[in-house]
């Protein structure tokens, strides 16, 4: 019998063995790199009884994909026995993602008199490590990290009896054999304490920013309720804008700071322990610091043992943000953080167990009734998306931002871990590690690559520079709306509505609001936003105010700056003559259709945020600023030539917000009004699509839909205009579900 799906690490053989003996059966198990194999001998009646009870009664981190049954001749077995693991190469099995603590051992880790008490390794075959941990398969102690650590007589004993719940846990250890903390202060010098632990404790409560390693990478910790040290934190982290996480000791106390409900507290609760984001009470007493001019926050529970004991001991509610400088990938190894975070940590936490993969913390958010993916890493990958159709090899390399790659064989997709921003050293060696990783933990050795059209990105050049494989480009949105597909199982055409900051065109313009009629083979630009000016090209990104000039010159031509909008007050004004010459000109200011450059013109336009720190930034405040129960909107129209694409022509919205900022109305009611009419163009364009095409199934992907402002009240919409709507949730709306996508457009075109 081969049982394939999640069965190795997860208490899978333990559970064999203890049901063959219920059912009288002889035999044995092993591990194998295709899955759990089993021979089990007895009456047809017994046999089939143990199937049945496998299948529904398997441990709750088991995820059973398959059994596949076959009669053998009598072998005349005396006993059941779990056998030694085989390997066998080019077969794979899948990996279990890093499980938070179970409650099991959660008990004992507080229990006093338990052996294991306050050991901040504690774990069992339901948690912990597990793929932070392996280097190869099959899944046991030798290929992993934990090799190093030779288990003391006891914990063997537990290891090798197969009714204890650490039988075969790879990662089982104790204070005596296994891992162990040290504090380090500044210069790496040891801080000699009896337990590291309370020491922590009293750093933070003291103001200090200590960095924590946890399971895939260090956290930079400190105080979320002290303004001062999350000020500083910011200051050497450098990241002045971007929200920082926060990790609260329980439920209850997440539901003293934000509002939680039924889904929210299960998802929070879920042993995949993601950052979730909760709307924050206006009374709560976390640092405004921790997420400025945002109404989120992103809060998760304590999901290792370590965790548990500084959180619960201290019940602080610590920021808990990844242990790197903006942009560049988390840091995972001790003397690499010591190196690269030693200007922003007064005290480092650290362990000897170490860490094969780097593995970021997931952020996910209940949306429409349904969880819904915005980082996927911790507690999902490497767990793949399934298709409804098998795939020849192919690795698709991501996208530049946020990217993840993806690997697929048969009917599996491996998305990757979050590999981050692509636009540095550090993280493309990264995406190199990870990779090679995939490919030996899941025996995938891709023949058709795909790449994103954008000829400059790291994750481009590094396909092109792969030999002997075949090469596929494929453009940005329409990687997004075949993501958005294939994890809904749509096979038809449909309208896909491509929202998002940037993507290559096919014109060599830049795209972002974009609708595609679209299927896995190819598309059609059915419509797309107007194109604008981006004065200064790139710098336009980080500062909106560019985008803002462009929009009204756009609109009014080379007289554009000569209003007197609140906005231009604060302009340089040397800057503001060099953006007239390149807007007049032409010069270095390339057009875009880009609906997310659209939201940062708007949030400058109004004076809400001119320059940016973080992507998104100013779109995120203009959400965040809009009033509800708002139903108005602006103007617009739909612009049809002969054989081009329709165009949706966003002058007539401005000229409305100007009208409006003339009559002084408040900057929550623009954004408000300025969401309702994409919402409402958004519906137009997929009216005429659907009378013109027959199609009535409607796609929601790129970044732009992260807003939840818009794309509740969009899906709503399109529901009551009986449109079937699908939205993103298990890989993210973001660039980090672009990879899924190329890899199915790219098997099919070739
Ligand atoms: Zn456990
Ligand atoms: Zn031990
Ligand atoms: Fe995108």
């Amino acid at each position: 019998m081969l049982i394939k799906g999640i069965v190795q690490g997860v208490g899978f053989r333990p559970f064999i063995y203890q049901l063959a003996h219920d059912f009288s059966l002889n035999g044995w198990v092993l591990n194998s790199s295709r899955g759990v194999i089993i021979e089990a001998e007895g009456t047809t009646d017994d046999v089939n009884g143990f199937i049945k009870e496998i299948e529904t009664k398997s441990p709750p981190l088991a995820l059973i994909e398959s059994i596949e049954c076959e009669i053998l001749p009598p072998a005349g077995y005396e006993s059941f026995i779990i056998k030694s693991s085989l390997q066998e190469d080019k077969k794979f099995l899948l990996i279990s993602p890093d499980i938070s603590i179970c409650d099991d051992c959660l008990r004992e880790l507080f229990d006093s008199k338990d052996r294991r008490y306050r050991y901040p390794f504690i774990n069992c075959t339901n948690c912990g490590p597990r793929f932070t941990i392996i280097e190869d398969i099959p899944y046991d102690r030798e290929k992993t990290t934990m090799k190093k650590f030779k288990m003391c007589e006891r914990c063997q004993k537990e290891y090798d009896d197969p009714a204890n719940r650490r039988f075969h846990a790879q990662p089982n250890a104790c204070a005596d054999c296994g891992p162990s903390l040290e504090l380090v202060g500044s210069e790496r010098a040891i801080i000699k304490c009896k337990d590291p632990v309370m020491e922590t404790i009293e750093l933070l409560k003291e103001g200090h920013i200590v960095a924590i390693k946890g399971l895939g990478g260090f956290h930079l910790a400190c105080d979320a309720q002290n303004d001062e040290a999350v000020s500083r934190l910011r200051e050497r982290k450098r990241r002045f804008g971007k929200p920082l996480a926060v990790m609260m000791s329980d439920i209850d106390t997440v539901k003293k700071h934000c509002f939680v409900n039924e889904k929210e507290e299960k998802l929070l609760l879920s042993y995949r322990r993601p950052i979730v984001l909760l709307k924050m009470f206006p009374s709560s007493t976390i640092s405004d610091l921790v997420a400025p001019n945002n109404t989120y926050l992103g809060a998760m529970l304590p999901y290792t043992p370590l965790h548990c004991l500084i959180l619960k001991e201290s019940n602080m509610v610590l920021v808990m943000t990844s242990g790197n400088l903006s942009e560049e990938p988390i840091a995972f190894e001790n003397d690499e953080a010591m190196e690269r975070l030693g200007d922003i940590a007064d005290y480092f936490l650290l362990h000897d167990r170490g860490i094969y993969s780097r593995y970021d913390d997931s952020v996910a958010r209940v949306s429409d009734g349904k969880e819904v993916m915005i980082r996927r890493a911790r507690g999902y990958a490497p767990f793949p998306i399934h298709l409804p159709f098998e795939l020849k090899p192919v690795l698709a390399c991501g996208p530049e931002l946020k990217n993840t790659f993806c690997l697929t064989k048969g009917k599996y997709a491996f998305v990757s871990q979050h590999i981050g921003d692509m636009e540095n050293m550090e993280t493309l060696e990264h995406f190199e590690e990870t990779l090679a990783l995939y490919k030996r933990l899941f025996r995938i050795e891709p023949e058709i690559v795909a790449y994103d059209l954008h000829p400059e990105h790291l994750s481009t050049k590094f396909a092109k520079s792969l030999k002997g494989v075949e090469l596929v480009g494929v453009q940005h949105h329409h990687a997004h709306t075949v993501g958005c597909m294939v994890e809904n199982g749509i096979e038809d055409k449909v309208i896909g509505v491509s929202f998002d900051g940037t993507g290559y065109g096919t014109d060599g313009t830049i795209w972002g609001g974009e609708f595609l009629i679209a299927d896995w083979k190819g598309f059609e630009r059915y419509a797309h936003l107007r194109y604008v000016p981006m004065p200064g090209g790139e710098m336009a990104i980080k500062k909106p105010y560019r985008m803002a000039l462009g929009y009204l010159y756009n609109l009014f031509g080379s007289n554009f700056g000569d209003f007197n909008m609140g906005f231009l007050k604060g302009l340089d004004e040397i800057e503001l003559r060099n953006i007239k010459v390149q807007l007049n000109k032409g010069l270095n200011s390339p057009t875009t259709s880009s609906c997310g450059r659209f939201f940062d013109a708007v949030s400058a336009l109004i004076g809400l945020c001119d320059v940016v720190d973080y992507e998104g930034q100013a779109a995120i405040e203009l959400e965040m600023t809009a009033k509800e129960g708002i139903d108005e909107g602006y103007d617009y129209s739909l612009e049809k030539s002969q054989s081009s694409p329709l165009i949706v022509d966003t002058k007539p919205i401005i000229e409305g917000i100007i009208d409006d900022l003339k009559n002084g109305l408040s900057n929550s009611v623009i954004s408000a009004k300025f969401h309702n009419t994409i919402a409402a163009f958004v519906i137009a364009v997929c009216d005429r699509a659907r009378e013109e095409k027959g199609i009535n199934k409607v796609v929601l992907s790129g970044g732009v839909f992260e807003n939840l402002f818009l794309s509740n009240k969009l899906i709503q919409k399109l529901r009551n205009d009986d449109f079937e709507v699908y939205p993103q949730k298990k890989v993210p709306c973001n660039d980090g579900g672009i990879s899924l996508g190329q890899a199915v457009i790219a098997n099919f075109s070739v």
